[in-house]
């Protein structure tokens, strides 16, 4: 793609953080990528600006109705100083998914992905090197018709800011405990649980909230109907092991297809795992527990990566996993994706992109 986003840079470049103190979500970078769209130019005036703060009316769409939706994907700085991208093609096409049931324009996919290309150059200083860091990119898009009423806005922004981030949990992979939601639900069929927006986890908040003073990190999320089949973990997709047999929820409309779910789907059929999408309940869960025959459990998501769940606590019954250690599939997975994205291994697949 030929387009080229004029940029206008910072005067006051900020300084860097301590590669070794990164707190996930906290410091931002130099500038940002920002687009327009109006029915009449449809998304044009993309431009890669200073980072700082947006000016909008008090009566802005998205303030009332919550008419938004974000991505999330990390650019790596190799050994060999290349920046890579983790397949944001995929990423630019689930905009396009969530952008359809929320009513915001797509964009164009190739563009999308191109304006990520130029704004990480543009601040490629800020990629942090060391192990387990990485640059976060969050795009997302806003409705920002000054007007209460509730249809969809006909103006929108987009947006690209940049985030250099250090593992998304202290101690990296350690295993968490997660408590099985049975009084909250996040998605069911019909809703937006498959589309990457804000309300979703504006509606999770409660759960989440009760969870950590519980003392568990997340939670895992039952379906909507019958509070039974397993879900999501929080803000990733979840993976149990039980008798040799790895098993995670089929894409059913209420599960937010994640890319690195599909990216262990297909790592663990390459490797000839016996790995399936099947809907299974909390119950078949507990007494695969309770029959010696739950090996492994983990969760997968673009800022984590792999996280294994050490204990799992449904209705006051609390369980340990592998003995609260990191299991070897979750371990081999974390390994490999993280050497594909950081180019220290083949790339069989051809995920990564270079920047
Ligand atoms: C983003 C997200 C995931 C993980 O998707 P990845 O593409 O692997 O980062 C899983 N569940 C929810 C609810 C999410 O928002």
């Amino acid at each position: 793609m030929k387009v080229s986003f004029p940029v206008t840079k910072t005067t006051t470049p900020r300084q860097k953080p301590n590669p070794r103190e990164l707190v996930f979500g906290t410091i931002f970078s130099d500038h940002m990528f920002e687009m327009s769209y109006s029915p009449q130019k449809e998304w044009h005036d993309g431009k890669i600006v200073p980072y700082g703060p947006i000016m909008l009316e008090p009566s802005t769409a998205v303030f009332h109705y919550g008419q938004e939706m974000f991505e999330g994907l990390k650019a790596y700085k190799a050994d060999d100083g290349r920046i890579l991208l983790f397949r944001p093609e995929k990423n630019a096409d689930r905009i396009n998914v969530t952008n359809e049931r929320m009513c915001i324009p797509t964009v164009d996919p190739e563009l999308m992905v191109e304006a990520i290309r130029q704004v990480v150059t543009v601040d490629q200083d800020w990629i942090p090197e060391a192990d387990d860091t990485s640059l976060y990119i969050r795009p997302f898009i806003i409705a920002t018709d000054p007007y209460l009423g509730v249809r969809p806005s006909k103006t929108f922004k987009l947006y690209i800011i940049l985030s250099p981030v250090g593992p998304y949990y202290k101690g990296g992979l350690a295993p968490t405990k997660i408590l099985v939601e049975d009084k909250y639900v996040r998605a069911i069929i019909g809703g937006t649980g498959y589309a990457k927006v804000g309300g979703n986890y504006a509606a999770s908040l409660k759960a989440q909230e009760e969870a950590i003073k519980k003392g568990y990190s997340q939670v895992l999320w039952l379906d909507g109907i019958e509070r039974s089949y397993v879900e999501e973990i929080g803000t990733s997709n979840a993976f149990f092991k039980i008798d040799g047999e790895i098993f995670t929820s089929p894409l059913t409309g209420t599960i937010l297809p994640g890319i690195t779910r599909d990216s262990v789907l297909q790592l663990l059929k390459h490797w000839g795992e016996n790995v399936t999408e099947k809907r299974f309940t909390i119950q078949e869960v507990y007494e695969a527990h309770a029959s010696g025959k739950l090996d492994e459990v983990f969760a997968t998501g673009t800022a984590a990566v792999i996280s294994p769940v050490g204990e799992l606590c449904w209705k006051d019954q609390v369980i340990t996993i592998n003995n609260n250690e990191i299991g070897d599939i979750s371990r081999k997975l974390y390994d490999e994706i993280n050497a594909i994205q950081r180019g220290r291994t083949t790339d069989t697949f051809g995920w990564v992109v270079e920047v």
